[in-house]
């Protein structure tokens, strides 16, 4: 049905001009940062219900600021991620003008994965320092992705034959052997798949580990419905199909070590465009002035490609998303409803209870931190055909690898 009124008349609140098309609505700007907002709020709303068993010790008698809760962010400086922390403070700046709580603050944690420059002069710093300064009420820290090498639930010796050239068997402390390691993985997909793996974990680790008092209450990750839509994808081509509950859905993940930390998406059902939409249309300034997001070339439809051969398949997938997204956006939320349906089958109660070190650590695999689906795995290698071990790796370390992080070390 059209709507009556006026040329270019907001659908929403019938008032002001539309200026924005948002799900075929014609809307204006405060209609759009309001359906942002409720959106997100709405997935903070379902995670304040999912977890408040965990936190109903500290709640104080008179409801006040122990009831806060602390959440964990992940920034990498893209849309997503960049736009979850303006939308966060646009909820509290909404909720103190009405006279409530702020209900919860963040701190937003880059993880720096440029391993030259990794000193406190770094650019990244640099644009850390703009944040803090434009978000106040949040913390902002830089951690270097070199940390990952301090988490021994990484089995580095089984990322060891990537490191040719590197001696020994201990594992590698230096920025550099990290970056002759990610250097010599068999493909751009490898590369993009372990850097991401690496960031994921370490991220899991860090808020999960904090020393904080009282700890944090979840881990907060900017992925748009479009960026949930893209792994979903991904994940399957590369082989950790199995793993898509816990890489996808809301819920509690585990560090590798028996911690675990409830890890949601609250922008799950906002898509990618709407997103960057945001950043320049309701933020304020908008966010993609004064260098504070990084937009990238892959996030643009109409990027040229030079070679698909240095393409991975994380690439190859964004540039398809922005495409079906644009034109069949329900297409995109169709994938990730689809896998919210996928149910955990895990070894979750046996999680629970501590266990050695040597019989818990046999029940993931030992890069991703993924549980492994032994038949599922072993339909992969069928499928795909089985693959022999690089000379001198041990078979029975590669066999605690999934299918995907065992392709995606050793091709
Ligand atoms: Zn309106
Ligand atoms: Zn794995």
């Amino acid at each position: 049905m059209t709507q009556a009124g006026p040329n270019n008349q907001c659908r929403r609140c019938k008032e002001q001009e539309a200026v924005h098309t948002i799900r075929s609505d014609p809307i204006c700007n405060d209609c759009f940062c309001r359906f942002t907002t409720t959106k997100t709020v709405k997935r903070l709303e379902v995670l304040n219900r999912e977890t408040r068993g965990s936190r109903a010790d500290r709640l104080s008698a008179d409801g006040s600021n122990n009831s806060l809760r602390k959440f964990y962010a992940g920034l990498s400086f893209g849309p997503s991620s960049s736009a979850l922390v303006d939308i966060c403070d646009q909820i509290i700046v909404g909720r103190l003008s009405r006279g409530r709580d702020a209900a919860f603050s963040l701190h937003v944690v880059h993880i720096d994965t440029d391993l030259e420059r990794s000193d406190s002069q770094s650019p990244v710093e640099q644009r850390l320092e703009r944040w803090r300064a434009r978000y106040p009420r949040f913390t902002f820290e830089r951690v270097p992705l070199t940390d990952v090498l301090s988490l021994d639930t990484i089995d580095w010796a089984v990322l060891l034959p990537a490191l040719s050239g590197l001696t020994g068997s201990t594992p590698p402390t230096l920025p550099a052997q990290l970056q002759a390691l990610l250097d010599n993985l068999p493909s751009a997909t490898s590369r993009r798949d372990m850097l991401d793996l690496l960031v994921r974990r370490l991220l899991i680790s860090r808020a999960a580990t904090a020393t904080e008092t009282p700890p944090y209450d979840a881990l907060l990750l900017g992925c748009s419905t479009t960026a949930l839509a893209e792994r979903t994808l991904t994940e399957t081509a590369k082989g950790r199909g199995f793993s898509l509950p816990w890489q996808i859905n809301d819920g509690a993940v585990e560090d590798g070590t028996g911690r675990q930390i409830p890890l949601y998406y609250p922008l799950r059902e906002l898509f990618r465009n709407e997103l960057v939409l945001y950043l320049s249309a309701v933020a304020r300034p908008p966010l993609i002035e004064g260098d504070f997001v990084l937009l990238p070339a892959s996030s643009m439809a109409s990027g040229a490609v030079v070679s698909h051969r240095d393409l991975s398949i994380e690439e190859v997938m964004a540039r398809y998303f922005a495409e079906v997204e644009a034109n069949y956006p329900s297409i995109v939320a169709n994938v990730v409803r689809t896998t919210a349906k996928l149910e955990r089958h895990d070894h979750d109660h046996e999680h629970n209870h501590a266990h050695d070190d040597g019989e818990r650590a046999a029940t993931g695999c030992r890069v991703c931190g993924m549980p492994l689906d032994e038949a599922g795995n072993e339909r992969w290698k069928g499928e795909i055909g089985h693959l022999d071990g690089p000379e001198g790796t041990p078979m029975q370390r590669i066999e605690r690898l999934c299918y995907g992080c065992e392709r995606s070390i050793y091709g």
